[in-house]
């Protein structure tokens, strides 16, 4: 009744063509097609494209008391805009202006639906000479959801996460309210979020569980002339890694250093895991390889750069392939077959934050695990921020038409994550509930009270993507 209502209202406010629950739209909606965690339900889908119909939707929704999951592509792989408890499914795309690129501050305000492709495909166009961080996700993907998650970016050397790339926002509360926050919350100049107290952090690592996000001033780099894309190779993570880490330290205008194991390689070159050795270490494969990516203004100054760089690696003992760089296509790819229909179509990952001290443990740690459950470790990670700390992510594919093969994904993915837990400051991101329990319990008590207080103060009646988030 309450839904027949709702839906009603809704198409009062964004006219029948945009909203529906007809259930092969509503079909769409209800997961997150690449991941092992469970289903939801959509019971309405609903493309606003402006900031005052969301404001119309949500609080049509804290009427009638009924979930609103705000969604651009959803495929996050932590599976967060899945609708756990039914609800309104907001997709953003129709929210696709970017209403700004700012040359001087080198920024773009983008609404809150802008994908991937939009923004790579404007700045090519209009602005060849500036770039943003790009992800290895699908270009239909988005932006302002990618940043909100802490995603990592091919500029993660030089700027940190996502996180740190976003200047300000324009906020739908869960209340229904309208907010801004950075310095344009004073001006129409979106330059950054200094020098007022940071709200930002209300909206960030929340999987949308506290507002939607309508504007978003996203951080670009200049696109220097010169550039050289390095890959590295070495027998294991413990030779490898801490070269990759003198390296982020080092300045040399690296702006990217990932670092993946051969079983992620081979998902990215699209392999079949069944059909390429499963341990690659004691197949006395090369278990270790990197990319790293160096920019500069003059050609003298990148040759010098170029010079340290490769002084480095071969000092540490890491192989150049033929002619010290460039194997392989440029670095950002898409990897818009990693989990193709040849195995199944099905990857998820337990993806953390962790200390750069660490990160050699985590991956010996998820990999032992892997080969117990009988798959291939894959693992990746990057740099940030010059060296301040690393993302890793562990991945296991598996088919979704096998059942057994999902749950042994589920399984083998919770024991990483709890074998991991014993390296202090691993931390997972994008996260379930479960996990969320783990960390309540490591956290102050008065710290999971305060989290709790901001989630009811920006979300009254709990409507925002319930079974997500944090202070549910
Ligand atoms: C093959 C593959 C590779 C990937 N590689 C990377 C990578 O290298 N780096 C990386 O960072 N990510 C990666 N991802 C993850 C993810 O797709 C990206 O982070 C992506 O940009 C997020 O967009 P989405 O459309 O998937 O978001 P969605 O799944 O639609 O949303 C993600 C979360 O944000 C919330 N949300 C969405 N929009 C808003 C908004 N406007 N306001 C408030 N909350 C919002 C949703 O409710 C949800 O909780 C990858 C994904 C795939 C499938």
């Amino acid at each position: 009744m309450e839904l027949d209502n709702a839906f009603e209202e809704i198409v009062k406010i964004v006219g029948e063509q945009n909203v529906s629950n007809d259930p092969e739209m509503r079909y769409l909606y209800h997961y997150d097609f690449i991941t092992a965690e469970p289903e939801g339900q959509c019971d309405i889908v609903v493309m606003p494209e402006s900031a005052e119909e969301i404001q119309q939707i949500v609080k049509v929704a804290n009427k009638l008391k009924i979930p609103v999951i705000p969604w651009v592509s959803g495929i996050n792989f932590g599976s967060t805009a899945t609708p756990l408890k039914g609800g309104i499914v907001v997709d953003l795309r129709r929210l696709n202006r970017i209403l700004e690129v700012n040359k001087d501050d080198m920024y773009a305000l983008i609404e809150g639906g802008i994908t991937w492709a939009d923004l790579q495909g404007h700045l090519g166009k209009y602005h060849p000479d500036l770039r943003a961080g790009i992800t290895w996700s699908p270009p239909g993907t988005g932006v302002v959801a990618s940043c909100l998650c802490y995603g990592m970016f091919d500029l993660g050397n030089l700027g940190g996460t996502g996180a740190e790339f976003i200047n300000g926002l324009e906020v739908v509360l869960g209340s229904g309210e309208l907010i801004r926050v950075g310095s344009c919350s004073l001006s129409d100049c979106w330059y950054g979020r200094q020098p007022l107290p940071d709200l930002a952090g209300l909206f960030i690592g929340w999987e949308g569980s506290t507002g939607i996000v309508t504007k978003a001033a996203i951080k670009l780099w200049p696109k220097l002339p010169f550039r050289k894309d390095y890959t590295a190779i070495g027998r294991s993570f413990s030779l490898g890694y801490p070269i990759l880490s003198k390296l982020s330290k080092a300045g040399l205008g690296i702006c990217d250093i990932v670092f993946q194991n051969y079983g992620w390689l081979q998902s990215t070159m699209e392999a079949n895991e069944k059909k390429v050795p499963r341990d690659a270490f004691e197949s006395n494969l090369p278990d270790f390889f990197s990319f790293i990516t160096t920019q500069a203004y003059t050609e003298k100054q990148h040759d010098a750069q170029c010079e340290a760089i490769e002084e480095i690696i071969r000092e540490g003992g890491l192989k150049l392939p033929k002619g010290g760089a460039n194997i392989g296509s440029e670095m950002p790819i898409h990897l818009w077959g990693c989990w193709n229909f040849s195995r199944g179509g099905g990857g998820q990952w337990i993806g953390s934050y962790c200390s750069s001290r660490d990160v050699v443990k985590y991956y010996e740690l998820s990999r032992k695990v892997t080969l117990k459950y009988g798959h291939t470790p894959q693992f990746y990670g990057r740099i940030l921020f010059g060296g301040h700390y690393v993302v890793a992510r562990t991945n296991v594919n598996f088919n979704k038409d096998d059942l057994k093969e999902i749950q042994s994904a589920r399984e083998i993915l919770k024991e990483i994550h709890d074998e991991v837990q014993s390296i202090d400051g691993v931390v997972m991101y994008k996260a379930p509930q479960w996990a969320h329990e783990v960390y309540e319990k490591k956290m102050l008590p008065a710290t999971v009270e305060l989290t709790k207080k901001v989630k009811k103060l920006l979300d009254p009646n709990g409507i925002m993507n319930p079974g997500h988030g944090w202070g549910d």
